[in-house]
């Protein structure tokens, strides 16, 4: 079974298909005016299980996750505080990246701010009023949404619903109140920018566009967010998107169930929400993460003591069994890898995913196989928890494969492979941030070391690639060869 996806987009799960040998991926990420809280941990939750998978199924994998950093609220909380926005935006940056370097969320390749991409915003609305998708109207800059005849195809909505509860509000004055905000005009004491429509500062939507196209160009495989965002803000970057390009935008949309506490949405807005800050103070990052897969992304996910409680006792159950275990001896194919596999094939089903863990533990005591125990490890790490069998595995593991770059970069060179030298050193930034993250970095070394090895197969320079295959299998890295351009691996559990 091939990887499928619930795309909001044509509300089917489909095969997944990458456009090309790396996967990008973009993700809404915060609005900084006050903490993070449960609901956007969740998000960045799902971009980091979806990256994961990916990287397991052999795939390169880039992503892209937004600060909103100057909008409304911002400037709300700006002159409620007395603050400058940009340290309310750093704050809340600074506790987002902390949570989530916490909960072992791998990290995004960027996290690009609106207020760092104004010239690229200002581009985009100059393009779109070039192509009549525009217009200005007192230093505001609108979209024309009945100009683009697919809107509401996302959202499912037609121009009749979304008419009847439009309005124009009193210091707008656009044309039709449908259309939506490019770029606003700055009020006295606002932050701006100067732009062609005098002193302003972007709408909500339109950076999302500018910098998904900057970084992932304007067609991208996937886009991710939670679904609150579906309308409008979705649906806004696909009409602006496609009014600028005339291509595609991204192919799959990827939306995740709201978090609730006492049944209503947690909102940043309404203040009704638990800072993550909070939860992290009271529960360990293995036992967060577990009680947010247990319940499928798409679902509501209910906060609640209770719950988390409960997650405290599932992970105590994997614990509990592990620790029966000093070493735990490697296995080349885990147990119940293909039942493992449907699940998060099946558009990332977690909660059936950690069902085959249980299932292995039960075994595991029943039979006293190690073999379910290390399978056990397999799938943990999979679903990204730190079960840390053995403490500096990762940065060994790290060093090794830095090493073996060294080295493959080294003969390339004699022989002067020019070409392939290239290939290495265009990703060596990739290699220098993920050498900070350690661990989230080994399937991007790994990925760049099989690709070398690809070519020099296609090249049947088969002394060079049986190099590269031996020298990972001394790190336990096998490699799987599916023809010649395709190869995944897995890493046999020590
Ligand atoms: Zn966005």
């Amino acid at each position: 079974m091939a990887l499928t996806l619930y795309n909001t987009l044509t509300r089917k799960q489909e095969e997944f298909k990458a456009l090309g040998d790396e996967v990008r991926i973009y993700t809404c990420g915060l609005t900084v005016q006050s903490e993070p809280h449960v609901g956007h941990i969740r998000a960045a939750l799902v971009r980091d299980i979806l990256m994961r998978w990916l990287g397991y199924l052999g795939y390169k994998v880039m992503a892209l996750e937004n600060f909103t950093d100057v909008d409304d609220k911002i400037i709300e909380k700006q002159k409620e505080l007395g603050l400058d926005w940009r340290m309310i935006a750093q704050k809340h940056i600074d506790t987002y990246l902390w949570a989530c370097d916490k909960l072992h969320i791998q990290r995004a390749a960027f996290y690009p701010r609106a207020s760092q991409h104004i010239e690229e915003i200002i581009e985009l609305v100059e393009k779109l009023i070039q192509k009549g998708f525009a217009y200005e109207k007192e230093g505001d800059v609108y979209f024309r949404v009945r100009k683009f005849p697919d809107y509401g195809r996302l959202s499912k909505k037609s121009i009749d619903d979304l008419m009847a509860g439009a309005r124009i509000e009193p210091a707008e004055a656009k044309d039709d109140p449908l259309d939506f905000a490019l770029w606003k005009a700055a009020k006295p004491g606002e932050p701006y920018w100067l732009s062609p429509w005098g002193k302003g500062r972007p709408g909500w939507h339109i950076e999302c566009s500018a910098m998904s196209m900057r970084y992932l160009g304007e067609t991208f495989d996937i886009h991710t967010g939670g679904e609150d965002l579906v309308f409008p803000h979705h649906e806004n970057e696909i009409a602006q998107s496609i009014a600028a390009t005339g291509k595609p935008f991204a192919r799959y949309w990827l939306h995740n169930g709201w978090v609730t506490l006492t049944g209503e949405k947690m909102s940043k807005s309404t203040g009704h929400y638990s800072p993550i800050r909070e939860v992290l103070e009271n529960y360990s990052p293995n036992v967060v993460r577990l009680f947010m897969l247990k319940t499928h992304y798409r679902k509501q996910l209910e906060y609640a003591q209770a719950r988390l409680d409960e997650a405290r006792a599932a992970y105590a159950t994997i614990r509990t069994f592990l620790d029966r275990y000093g070493e735990i001896p490697a296995v080349p194919k885990p147990l119940m890898l293909e039942e493992f596999t449907s699940a998060m094939d099946d558009d990332l089903n977690t909660s059936k995913a950690l069902g085959v863990i249980y299932e292995l533990i039960n075994k595991g005591y029943q039979t006293d196989d190690t073999k379910c125990a290390a399978s056990v490890v397999s799938y943990c790490s999979l679903l990204g928890f730190d079960i840390g069998t053995k403490k500096d595995e990762s940065d060994e593991s790290i060093e090794v494969l830095t090493k073996i770059i060294v080295e493959v970069k080294n003969k390339l060179q004699k022989d002067k492979r020019d070409d392939m030298v290239g290939a290495i050193e265009h990703d060596e930034s990739a290699i220098l941030e993920g050498l900070r993250k350690k661990s989230a970095l080994n399937p991007r070394l790994i990925g760049l070391l099989l690709d070398i090895r690809n070519r020099f197969r296609k090249e049947s320079n088969y002394g060079f690639a049986d190099y590269i295959r031996n020298r990972l299998l001394e790190h336990e890295i096998i490699v799987d060869d599916q023809g010649l351009d395709k190869s995944t691996y897995h890493v046999e559990v020590k």
